[in-house]
């Protein structure tokens, strides 16, 4: 527990001043790249090959600069969670495209197993997309070239009233001595890793009653996510089976 209130002042510090600056980086990017854009442009019409070169790294660079700076953004707005009544497939399925293209790039076959018979649950909806891509884009990364990954719906733990998802991956697993440093803020084991994924996941799942597990072995790794269901968070409308079902209207 100590831990976790450890991890969690953590959180807030690193979320706090990222509300103060984020914004303040983020908008000198934008036009940075912009300008950088047009740079290349004219660049192009000189047929100066060797300048062009140069701008493409420095606009692939800014890409990196903003995704940090996105990463950041991301972390200070889950406190101003807007919750509303969603299908997790909904959501999932909206993401997927996205995901598709990067595992198609690396050679990974991805199945989704959907279900339509899963109670709603209260959620940002582009918050817990950004959960999914994020742990999407992370099984991606730990099987490299090759290799399967499932997403899939489930039925959480009756008597908690969740719904979860399972990201399963054939990856290279992560070693036991690791396994409880993952969600620590800028905790990461590649060359190009903020270490912020995991760590905005977890603070967004919190702030929505759920939380992820993770279970890792050199075969592979599976990430839960598990959400309470319309009904059971704070309201006590539902319980057990007998959830709201808002999305049959
Ligand atoms: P990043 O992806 O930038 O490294 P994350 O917070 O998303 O940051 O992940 C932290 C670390 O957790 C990764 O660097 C990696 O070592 C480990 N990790 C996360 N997901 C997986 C996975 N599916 N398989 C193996 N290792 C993983
Ligand atoms: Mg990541």
């Amino acid at each position: 527990l100590e831990e976790q209130v450890r991890r969690s002042d953590r959180l807030k510090m690193i979320g706090q001043i990222a509300a103060g600056t984020a914004h303040e980086i983020r908008n000198p990017l934008t036009a940075i790249k912009g300008f950088m854009q047009l740079l290349q442009k004219s660049l192009t019409e000189q047929r100066m090959a060797r300048e062009q070169e140069f701008v493409t790294i420095v606009l692939s660079e800014l890409d990196r600069v903003h995704e940090l700076v996105n990463e950041f953004l991301l972390l200070s707005k889950s406190r101003e969670t807007k919750f509303e009544p969603v299908r997790l497939g909904r959501i999932l399925q909206e993401m997927l495209p996205m995901l598709r293209n990067e595992a198609m790039l690396h050679d990974i076959t991805l199945r989704y197993e959907p279900r339509n018979d899963l109670p709603l649950v209260l959620a940002d909806k582009e918050m817990l997309k950004q959960v999914f891509l994020n742990l999407g884009k992370n099984a991606i990364e730990a099987m490299g070239k090759g290799g399967s990954l499932v997403i899939r719906e489930r039925r959480g733990d009756p008597r908690l009233g969740q719904v979860s998802v399972d990201i399963c991956d054939t990856g290279g697993g992560i070693p036991a001595e690791l396994l409880d440093r993952v969600f620590d803020p800028f905790f990461t084991t590649k060359e190009q890793g903020t270490g912020l994924g995991l760590s905005i996941c977890q603070r967004i799942v919190h702030d929505l009653g759920g939380h992820i597990d993770v279970a890792s072995s050199s075969a592979g790794t599976v990430f839960t996510v598990s959400i309470p269901f319309v009904g059971v968070r704070g309201s006590g409308m539902a319980s057990g089976g007998g959830a709201l079902s808002l999305d049959d209207v």
